[in-house]
């Protein structure tokens, strides 16, 4: 584990470094405040900073309250080393974002021993990081296909709205449906269906901008976003979507498969709500299918 040793004293410095490599540490060092918060600074930053109180430029004081001005999902843990023994500095230092301190001289048992509680805090810190992300990841994509599920799209098309409605620029949606998909599933099995779907998103996500969105909306069902600040036309953006899919082989189990796509497409109009602008997607759907399916309808 990286740990940065911030102290102006160079023996200081030099004493800590070899105390800290010879408990197996790798020590980064900094010879003022300013030396430290820059390396703090850094994206591979060290995940332990052992900070000197007096230092001249910053003090450790100092470093500690940028360090926690920075919002970071993982902080430093920090100790601070003060020769001041005095209560209220310890106060000043824990109320600055410092995790612990040790008083100079310092005992080797005991910094070490407080160093190790600050590894463990690092590490469960990371997992907790780990875990949140994976978590965070799960409730936000479809396991399937990957793609954003649901929640997520509408979580999308949510803030593009309210960007769109600010802005004033233009926001097109289009709900696209596989077609005779149960047939996919009734000649082919259930596993194939699922190679068709994931065939599909990548294709999708392929033919589509990259401001451009998309999401699993429902089984055979999926959601595209694509706000645009200029006036072009979005049809050529579906145009394009529907030859990609009704082109492309799908690679399954059972060989290439190939499929055709409706769409619904509707573009956001003044008054229109979310739901409002979900529904004429969802009409001009209706009527792709009844019009005999692999083809786009856009929502007047
Ligand atoms: P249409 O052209 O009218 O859309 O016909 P369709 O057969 O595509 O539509 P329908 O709604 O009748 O059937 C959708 C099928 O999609 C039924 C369902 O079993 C299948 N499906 C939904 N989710 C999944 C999935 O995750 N995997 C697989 N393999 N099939 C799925
Ligand atoms: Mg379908
Ligand atoms: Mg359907």
């Amino acid at each position: 584990m990286r740990i940065l040793v911030a102290d102006d004293s160079r023996t200081s410095r030099m004493i800590l470094s070899a105390v800290l490599k010879n408990w197996g540490f790798d020590p980064v060092l900094a010879e003022d405040g300013k030396c430290a918060w820059e390396t703090l600074q850094q994206p591979d930053a060290p995940g332990l900073a052992i900070l000197d109180w007096s230092m001249p430029g910053l003090s450790g004081l100092e470093v500690c309250r940028l360090v926690r001005r920075m919002n970071i999902t993982d902080p430093p843990y920090i100790i601070m080393l003060t020769s001041k023994g005095e209560k209220e500095d310890i106060v000043f230092g824990l109320e600055a974002g410092a995790n612990d301190y040790v008083a100079k001289p310092y005992d080797n048992a005991e910094l070490h021993a407080r160093i190790k509680v600050g590894q463990r805090m690092v590490e469960m810190q990371a997992e907790m990081n780990r875990v949140k992300s994976a978590l965070s990841y799960e409730a936000s994509h479809d396991p399937l296909t990957a793609t954003m599920n649901r929640r997520a799209v509408l979580n999308v098309l949510e803030k593009e709205f309210i960007r769109s409605e600010r802005e004033s620029t233009q926001l097109t949606i289009g709900l696209l449906d596989i077609d005779h998909f149960k047939k996919i599933n009734d000649t082919f099995g259930h596993r194939v269906g699922d190679e068709v779907l994931c065939g599909l998103v990548r294709v999708i996500e392929e033919s589509i901008r990259v401001y451009d969105c998309v999401g699993r909306y429902g089984g055979e069902e999926f959601l595209v976003i694509t706000p645009s600040k200029d006036n072009v036309i979005k049809e050529e953006v579906y145009e394009r979507l529907s030859k990609a899919v009704s082109s492309a082989q799908m690679q399954t189990a059972a060989g290439p498969v190939c499929i055709t796509l409706s769409a619904g497409v509707a573009c956001r109009k003044e008054n229109d709500t979310v739901d409002s602008l979900l529904d004429a997607a969802d009409a001009a759907l209706y009527r792709a299918k009844a019009q005999g399916r692999n083809r786009t309808v856009y929502a007047q």
